[in-house]
């Protein structure tokens, strides 16, 4: 849009137009300034002198939007008009974005024994889940995940991307779940069940309808699969000097979601993440006994699969905020840092109010620990589990540290805390991926990406651990919420020494974040954050949904709401929400209630929009021609998102004064005229002086006025 630049004298107001044919350095009048930069015609900040305005300069500006204004897309009534959010207030979810009076959840319940053969990469198992349906309808179906059947050649996975390097299409496969049998027990009936395959689901039809408010049911299923290598994504064994590391996830068939948003939420796994119940988890791990186990939740039987040295260390763990070994490089291959030889060993974790559970088993592994202090004297464990190859203090010597840390100050910070009795952190072939009280990081991750991405990780337990987003559908709320709180650990962890955050999920170019996301706000071909996330491709996937929508809330924390506010609103949207599951409209309505804001001109702007902000000063003036009677400000917005701003004016005599433009600046019209009630020449007037909005043309931020040549 922006072409050719003029500055003209207008009846006494300095202003800039626009000319597609005019040459640089194209002035009327005697008074014109400068940006000249925007058009090309020198340098920024570029001077041209200007002489005063004459005594019988005209006192009134030029109507906004008049001839000689710069062409602005801006529509007050585009931007302003009335917002209708997805979901719709009913008696489940309120109009203030808390869960409404009727507001219901089923549960699910998992028991599972599971086997891990190393050799054949086998996983056997067989589950007991207890389905709770608390929905005012009966059910005559269930659906549950198998997730396992994305590695499956026929798998629809496999037909959303294109190319070898796409995770899901590569020539690696596995037979996905294979199911043994599939039992449902009702009112104390067990039977074979009725059941039939759809991809990564599978429906089981029941016999007699599972009755509507508390009615329960038990699905008892025996199953094995092959644990994916590498291609697993998200899970995967890779060999290491000690032996193969497996990171074990999406291991057992669980239950899809009934909700009051569409009934059964029955999208395929095609790659994006999970939707899940909560409900607790015992399971049963057995692995040769020299392996280690690391899960979800605490172990129950320590005096079976853990030598008595092993467990005096973690006692004293559970006492040290330094990190404590429990066990060492040396030992790994030390016969007595096993309780037994051969054979094999069952490990038994407990976990509770969790989505899912994931565990890891390896011979390689080092383990070290130390105390998590949470509010309310409170405690937790941090744990490690890495190969030798990852030791040492540049590397996961330290994970331990970050995870202690990160679950300290975001229990602190964000009012909810850490819930789980250990925060797991396992180095494996998994590049990243979070789960319940266990996080899987790449086993190569050192300094401080190794920090970042722990911190990443263990800051899901708040999203969508605790507030149980729709990952398989609104990814940006999980990876934007916790992107945005993340900001804030690289802040606080150690004062600062690894921050600010500035990595492949915000601002990866590593300079000011509301400048590195113009391109993606300027890209016609991009989504917006209110897409199906199963849409986004994968060169947008770190732009739109981990870096756009945490800078959406760092710009509502600190340039809309205030942190006071903001802060205030946003603990209780994840207190309101705490092992339930909210949609976008929930979070919208939530901020706008709490923190005591209409807020949507934003929410269309950022979250159902890729709309760019473009403001300008678009003119300066004596009042009355002189000085000494104050001056006149005029600031316009261009383009269609709107902010509330700062504009600095910078006097003659050395002053400054800033104003703040509420938003509200922008609901009648495309451009303001601001009164001051000063003395001095202005000097200089800059909206954004801190460069805190994402202003899309900076150059047009400026506008110096030259001082009067001597006549
Ligand atoms: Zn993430």
């Amino acid at each position: 849009m922006l072409s050719r630049l003029r500055l003209t004298l207008r009846n006494g107001l300095i202003r800039r137009s626009f000319d597609r044919e005019a040459s640089c350095g194209t002035f009327r009048g005697a008074l014109v300034v400068a940006m000249l930069a925007a058009a090309g015609c020198g340098p920024r900040g570029h001077v041209v002198p200007a002489g005063p305005a004459g005594p019988d300069a005209p006192a009134a500006s030029e109507a906004p939007g008049g001839h000689g204004a710069p062409p602005s897309t801006y529509d007050p009534r585009e931007a302003f008009a009335p917002l209708t959010l997805p979901d719709p207030v009913n008696a489940y979810r309120a109009g203030d974005g808390t869960p409404g009076p009727a507001y219901w959840q089923n549960r699910a319940d998992y028991v599972i024994h599971a086997s891990l053969d190393p050799d054949t990469d086998r996983l056997a198992g067989s589950e007991v889940i207890t389905y709770t349906n608390n929905s005012p309808q009966p059910l005559e179906s269930l659906w549950v995940q198998l997730d396992q059947n994305i590695y499956r050649r026929d798998a629809r996975a496999r037909f959303v991307r294109s190319g070898p390097r796409q995770p899901f299409s590569g020539p690696e496969a596995t037979d996905g779940d294979v199911l043994e049998s599939v039992q449902i027990e009702q009112r104390g009936r067990l039977a074979r069940a009725d059941y039939l395959l759809s991809d990564t689901r599978m429906q089981i039809r029941l016999r007699e309808p599972l009755a509507p408010r508390g009615g329960r049911l038990r699905i008892l299923i025996r199953y094995h699969f092959t644990v994916p290598g590498e291609f697993g994504g998200r899970t995967g064994h890779i060999a290491t000097r000690n032996g193969e590391i497996f990171a074990v996830a999406q291991w057992y068939p669980r239950m899809a979601v009934y909700d009051d948003l569409r009934g059964w939420d029955t999208l395929p796994y095609l790659g994006t993440e999970f939707y899940l119940e909560y409900g607790d988890f015992d399971y049963f791990v057995t692995v040769p006994s020299d392996m280690l186990v690391a899960g979800s939740g605490a172990l129950q039987n320590p005096q079976e699969v853990l030598t008595a040295l092993e467990r005096r260390r973690l006692e004293q763990a559970r006492a040290s905020d330094a990190t404590v070994m429990i066990r060492s490089a040396a030992e790994i291959s030390d016969p007595l840092s096993r309780p037994v030889r051969g054979g094999t060993l069952t490990w038994h974790f407990r976990i509770r109010e969790a989505r899912d559970a994931s565990f890891a088993a390896s011979r390689a592994f080092i383990w070290d620990a130390a105390r998590i202090d949470l509010p309310g004297g409170k405690r937790s464990l941090a744990m490690s589990f890495y190969p030798v190859e990852s030791a040492g203090a540049g590397a996961w010597g330290r994970a331990t540290e970050y995870l202690k840390d990160a679950a300290e100050h975001f229990s602190r910070r964000w009012g909810v805390a850490y819930p789980y009795p250990a925060a797991v952190a396992v180095a494996g072939s998994v590049g990243g991926m979070e789960y319940p009280a266990i996080v899987f990081d790449d086993y190569r991750d050192t300094g401080k990406n190794l920090f970042w991405l722990t911190a990443h990780e263990i800051g899901h337990t708040w999203f969508p651990m605790i507030v149980g987003f729709d990952e398989r559908r609104d990814q940006w709320m999980d990876e934007g919420f916790n992107t945005f709180i993340d900001v804030y650990e690289s802040e606080d962890f150690e004062h600062g020494i690894y921050g600010p955050k500035r990595d492949p999920e915000y601002a990866p170019g590593g300079g000011n974040p509301v400048e590195e996301i113009l391109p993606l706000l300027e890209d016609p071909a991009a989504p917006v954050m209110l897409t199906r996330a199963d849409q986004v491709r994968d060169r947008y996937r770190h732009p739109l949904t981990y870096f756009k929508p945490a800078l959406g809330l760092v710009l509502l924390r600190e340039q809309i709401l205030g942190p006071e506010r903001f802060d205030w609103a946003f603990r209780k949207f994840i207190r309101d929400w705490s092992y339930r599951h909210p949609t976008p409209s929930d979070f919208f309505r939530a901020m706008a209630s709490a923190g005591g804001e209409d807020l949507s001109w934003f929410w269309r702007g950022w979250y159902f929009h890729n709309w760019t902000l473009d403001l300008a000063v678009e003119g300066v003036r004596p009042v009355a021609g002189d000085w000494r009677h104050g001056a006149v400000v005029t600031i316009a917005n261009l383009d269609r998102l709107v902010m509330p701003a700062t504009v600095q004016i910078d006097f003659r005599d050395g002053r400054s004064e800033r104003i703040r433009l509420p938003v509200e600046t922008w609901i009648q019209q495309q451009s303001v005229d601001l009164t001051l009630a000063s003395t001095q020449p202005v000097a200089k007037v800059t909206v954004d002086p801190d460069a805190a909005l994402p202003d899309k043309d900076r150059s047009n931020n400026v506008l110096v006025v030259a001082p009067a040549p001597a006549p």
